[in-house]
């Protein structure tokens, strides 16, 4: 069976979603620049403030975080964050000596109802083709170089099957509250792309 079987109809969608923005412009009833300014909002602001809660509870409620390992459909679910149906998510733990990555090699699958759009790169060919044949030179681009020993795991997501990755609680953070310690955590942290600076930013 294949695992990406959406796949036909995202390309479809999108094609249809791009028709209909351009018909739109041309009558002039959307602004271009607007519709921009709302995607980028739920790339980068409201879609992943729902995985940064996800980090911060687990982070500061061990029970929860348990909760989360094993099963996290269902203990983000409880937060109220909910996806597709059928579409399961797995939380990967990054440790000192396990840091995991996340890419979808066929085309975006991504964990929108934690993360809201997947950002461009994301959905980029050099992106898909080369996370998982050499992560380690990927990360450097994105400025995050780890340490030989620490094992690199790179997760392919599917239309089935999503990742989202629970970054390490950054040193400095003990006196946080949940509330706090969500402020701290990005986008790309959940992707697996960068860590959770320390406060202080010196990490
Ligand atoms: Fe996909």
């Amino acid at each position: 069976m294949d695992d990406h079987h959406d796949h036909s109809h995202l390309a479809d969608t999108d094609l249809r979603v791009r028709a209909l923005e351009s018909l739109l412009a041309e009558k002039g009833l959307v602004d271009p620049a607007a519709l921009d300014e709302i995607v980028d909002r739920y790339e980068n602001k409201v879609g992943p403030r729902n995985g940064a809660r996800v980090v911060a509870k687990a982070w500061t409620d061990p029970e929860f975080k348990k909760w989360l390992l094993e099963d996290a459909t269902a203990a983000i679910g409880s937060l109220g964050y909910v996806g597709t149906q059928g579409a399961d998510l797995v939380v990967l733990e990054n440790t000192a000596d396990v840091h995991n990555v996340t890419v979808c090699t066929l085309c975006s699958c991504y964990p929108w109802s934690v993360l809201g759009l997947p950002p461009a790169w994301y959905k980029s060919f050099p992106y898909r083709a080369r996370l998982v044949k050499e992560p380690r030179p990927v990360l450097e681009e994105f400025g995050l170089t780890l340490a030989s020993d620490v094992e690199v795991r790179v997760w392919d997501s599917t239309a089935e099957l999503r990742y989202l990755v629970l970054p390490e609680r950054p040193a400095g953070t003990d006196g946080m509250s949940e509330d706090e310690l969500v402020d701290l955590v990005t986008r790309n942290s959940m992707i697996g792309t960068e860590k959770v600076a320390s406060p202080a930013g010196d990490a």
